[in-house]
């Protein structure tokens, strides 16, 4: 769960990186960093927090340069310290290399055993860091033919940004787990990970990379290259479910548009005898709205919640969580009481949030109360990116759907089914990535990720 954004030959490269990773702070609140090339060097920041905080005006004055990366992190891989903030910057026999990552690899901890055997010294835990002693290890006259020999021995989900000191170039995984767009700002090329970048910015949205497609932006001009082999369209629905921005366009299908499809078959397959709908903001919006559209019920704001917080789940210090989810949300008891209430939300993970929602919304005096859920339940954990706790965690993994519904202590539960989901997306069915629903895993980890995994398993540690 990161965001990503590069820029090439732009006279405010590093301050477009910022703007970018400004709209993409959703997809990462636990570092960031910018590296930036001015013809002669690589100026690098990187901090613990968020990009406002990280990136004051001084800061941004000593990233000079035409061309810029930024990312900002949330670990899925390799702990949570500085040494594990992206970008991540070496000298190589090729010159300068910069490259940030969105996605997760499944054998790079095979890969890195093997290296460090023959020899190779790590700088940090992230699995990213592969890539670039890959790339040390086959150097050739053309960066990109290196890039490419590396990405034929990585398996997982990459979305990559890479910057040399003549070019920037991004790569998308042959599944396509994760989004990367290709954009245009005033004759430079950009690429971020979502629309909503372009949309700050100004910038046009060119196109969205192909699966398995490394594009290369150098002297203003954009040249298109191909990872060798082919593997099966996996894109990440829970991009579209919960993680991607509702204004953001993903895999080529408006967010909003694919949430409020999920609203709305949610209602068809699962209507409630309710009063009023009302949404888990923010994840829950779209979806209630288009549960209220379709079953005709009134869309109510019964549920505030403090922007300030930060998405608290995303934030894997633990210091606020004794409030719960208290601080962050808090009913309308005007719009609630005596009210029977569809409760819509996005997904149920650890179960930990939901039965203290239910419990707020009851106590500001609803007659009764249906959660509905705009994906199926969550039973596997996610091996390609997305923030997921261990399968034993995950409590439809171990509970039926009235099991949950008498642990959140509901009137009653339901959830949207993988069919329903399915069909509210734009792109074919089996193109989808449904592994954390399915336990269906298109690539698979490698023995020794997954060793590695079981042993240091990297997530939140709660985020209600
Ligand atoms: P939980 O208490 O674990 O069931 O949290 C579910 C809530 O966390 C839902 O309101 C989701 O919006 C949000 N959420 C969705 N995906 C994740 C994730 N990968 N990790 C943590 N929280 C998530």
């Amino acid at each position: 769960m990161c965001g990503i954004f590069g820029i090439e030959d732009h006279e405010d490269a590093a301050h477009y990186a910022y703007l970018g990773l400004y709209a993409q702070q959703h997809r990462g609140q636990e570092s960031a960093g910018i590296v930036s090339w001015d013809g002669e060097r690589l100026a690098l920041h990187r901090g613990m927090g968020q990009v406002a905080d990280i990136f004051p005006a001084k800061v941004l004055k000593r990233l000079p340069g035409k061309m810029a990366l930024g990312h900002c992190r949330y670990s899925t891989a390799g702990t949570s310290i500085l040494a594990n903030a992206q970008p991540i910057v070496v000298k190589t026999s090729m010159g300068p290399l910069a490259i940030v990552h969105n996605g997760n690899l499944v054998n790079a901890v095979e890969i890195r055993h093997r290296l460090e055997r023959e020899g190779s010294i790590f700088q940090t835990t992230s699995d990213t860091e592969v890539i670039l002693h890959l790339m040390a290890r086959n150097p050739r006259e053309d960066v990109v033919e290196s890039l490419l020999i590396a990405l034929e021995e990585v398996r997982g989900a990459y979305s990559l940004l890479l910057m040399t000191d003549n070019c920037v170039i991004a790569a998308r995984d042959p599944n396509g787990f994760r989004p990367l767009v290709l954009g245009e700002v005033s004759g430079a090329s950009c690429f971020g990970s979502e629309s909503c970048a372009f949309d700050l910015l100004g910038a046009k949205v060119v196109r969205e990379l192909e699966l398995g497609e490394v594009v290369v932006a150098r002297d203003g001009r954009v040249e298109s290259y191909r990872v060798s082999h082919a593997e099966a369209p996996s894109r990440c629905v829970f991009e579209q479910v919960y993680f991607a921005r509702p204004d953001s366009q993903v895999f080529s299908d408006p967010v909003s548009r694919a949430r409020l499809a999920m609203g709305k078959s949610l209602a068809r397959e699962a209507p409630a005898p309710a009063d009023i709908v009302v949404p888990v903001p923010d994840s829950g919006l779209f979806a209630a709205l288009g549960y209220a559209r379709e079953s005709g019920l009134p869309l109510e704001f019964g549920l505030i919640r403090n922007h300030y917080v930060g998405r608290t789940f995303i934030e894997p210090q633990q210091s606020i969580r004794h409030f719960g989810v208290k601080v962050k949300l808090n009913p309308v008891r005007e719009l609630i009481q005596g009210k029977r209430v569809v409760l819509v939300d996005d997904s149920v993970v650890r179960g930990t949030t939901s039965p203290k929602i239910v419990k707020m919304i009851r106590d500001a005096g609803a007659a009764e109360i249906h959660v509905r859920i705009s994906c199926p339940p969550t039973r596997w954990p996610c091996h390609y990116g997305i923030d997921m706790p261990t399968r034993e965690e995950l409590i439809a993994s171990s509970h039926t759907v009235e099991e949950i519904c008498d642990f959140i202590v509901a009137d009653s539960l339901a959830y949207l089914s993988l069919e329903g989901m399915l069909s509210c997306l734009s792109g074919p069915k089996e193109s989808y990535c449904t592994a954390c629903w399915t336990g269906e895993y298109r690539v698979d980890i490698s023995a020794e990720d997954r060793r590695q995994q079981e042993l240091f398993p990297i997530r939140a540690e709660e985020y209600d």
